[in-house]
């Protein structure tokens, strides 16, 4: 499965017994998907990697749809299982059987597929003869679908020009990749706007790749294309609502979070300025994010509502952390004017290059000697040396340093150095490992 993945979708819909299942296997040119002449019969998607003039798609055949199903369960039907695959397709080959003409359920088919705005083939199938045909065809006008292939499966007519068609159609999809570069999360309480985020982001950059039915129903991903890269986006809403609230880090920190933030390389905290507070929990939340080596952006939200004495009161509130806000970028956002919403990719893929900087070695020995010259470090009486500086691979920018007492380079002496290393390169936001290494 995961070989064919890539490749450009190309689904097969419409009501049972149109014939859905044979063009699949006209197309296909195999047996795999089994051919049942009575209604109703249920089976499961199959699919078949094609190859057609040099291009290659995924073609997936969704099986019938009962027949003598009341109405509104099939609309349920239709929305809930097809349109899940359809969401997922490049092209759509919507099929209709000449035939018996157009039914209803087609109809309501076309209603919905018309809503995914993806192009959509209509398949008049079983035009085993060009006048029934013609005089058939003009019904299905009325479905306001402009590229009409009368075929017939059982005879082999109309197909080759449909596959020409389809090669045609995938040729200008261009498929990301579906493993993301790298993950981004969004945390905060509920209700200062995280979904509304999300979902601003997704429209923004029109090109969700799919929706990733998480292990976990409380916690949403999408894959989102910035900048040429495949970004996938967690947002956690939904995972607090259950809570009762003990350690205030087990606010957010509920399971599908805490394994979102486990393995994301970027979190977005979201507060809502409105309450002219940076909550204890939410600073400890970026405190925990930070030093899980986790790059931190900060977007205080709702600045539209914001009045002006809660402006004062967050502004000097924020300053009171200003050792640890000043390491991170900080954007005031509204998701209802959408303001700043639009710099928050921008920030996110700022923060993505900082951690996967490349340091010039002379360079940072160069600097971070001089300020050990400059400031000396002791342990009680002793002189604490650094006598080389490595830059090393890691997923955060990652230091090995060469010093005389390992044991004595403490958060104190670390943290100094880490300063000095912030004050000297592009590391706003971003987390940094310095590890102290006897020569
Ligand atoms: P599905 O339920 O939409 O997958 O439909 P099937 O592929 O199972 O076909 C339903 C019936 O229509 C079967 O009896 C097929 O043999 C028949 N059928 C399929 N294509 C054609 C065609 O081009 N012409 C005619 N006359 N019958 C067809
Ligand atoms: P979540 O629980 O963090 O996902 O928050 P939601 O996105 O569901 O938003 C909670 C409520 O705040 C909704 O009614 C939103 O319309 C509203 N909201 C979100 N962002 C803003 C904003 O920037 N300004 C204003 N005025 N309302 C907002």
């Amino acid at each position: 499965m995961s070989k064919t993945k890539n490749y450009p979708k190309v689904i097969i819909v419409g009501r049972t017994n149109v014939g859905k299942s044979t063009i699949f296997n006209r197309l296909a040119s195999s047996q795999k998907s089994i051919v049942f002449s009575r209604d109703g019969v249920t089976r499961d998607f199959v699919h078949e990697v094609i190859p057609w003039n040099s291009k290659t798609f995924d073609l997936i055949d969704t099986g019938g749809l009962p027949l003598k199903t009341p109405k509104e369960s099939i609309d349920q039907h239709v929305k809930d299982s097809v349109l899940a695959l359809v969401e997922k397709a490049d092209l759509i080959l919507f099929v209709c059987d000449i035939k018996s003409g157009l039914t209803e359920l087609d109809q309501t088919f076309a209603k919905h597929l018309h809503k995914t705005k993806k192009p959509i083939f209509l398949l008049l199938n079983k035009s085993d003869n060009l006048t029934a045909a013609q005089e058939n065809e003009h019904e299905f006008f009325a479905l306001g679908l402009k590229k009409i292939f009368p075929i017939s499966a059982i005879h082999n007519t109309g197909i080759r020009e449909l596959l020409d068609a389809i090669a045609k159609q995938v040729e200008s999809v261009k498929k990301l990749p579906e493993k993301p570069e790298y993950k981004v999360v969004i945390l905060g309480k509920p209700n200062v706007g995280k979904s509304s985020l999300l979902n601003l982001l997704l429209k923004e950059q029109r090109a969700i790749v799919s929706h990733i039915a998480g292990t976990t129903r409380e916690a949403i991903s999408e894959l989102l294309s910035f900048q040429h890269q495949t970004i996938q986006l967690t947002d956690t809403a939904g995972v607090r609502r259950k809570g009762k609230v003990g350690d205030p880090l087990e606010l957010f920190m509920v399971k599908s979070s805490l394994e979102a933030v486990r393995t994301s390389d970027i979190i977005i905290i979201m507060i809502d300025s409105t309450y002219g507070e940076l909550a204890d929990q939410e600073l400890k939340l970026l405190f925990y994010a930070f030093e899980n080596k986790k790059s931190v952006i900060l977007l205080l939200n709702k600045t539209d509502i914001l009045e002006e004495h809660k402006k004062e009161a967050l502004e000097y509130d924020l300053e009171n952390y200003d050792f640890f806000l000043k390491k991170i970028p900080i954007l005031r956002t509204s998701c209802k004017t959408e303001k700043n919403v639009g710099k928050v990719m921008q920030e996110v893929e700022k923060a993505y290059k900082r951690r996967t900087q490349k340091f010039d070695e002379e360079q940072v020995n160069e600097i971070l000697k001089l300020a050990v010259i400059k400031r000396p470090m002791y342990h009680k009486t002793l002189l604490l040396k650094v006598m080389h500086i490595k830059p090393a691979k890691g997923p955060i920018p990652t230091f090995i340093i060469y010093v005389n007492y390992p044991q004595w380079f403490g958060p104190t002496q670390l943290g100094y150095l880490e300063n000095v290393l912030r004050r000297n390169f592009d590391l706003i936001g971003c987390p940094v490992l310095l590890i102290p290494r006897r020569v």
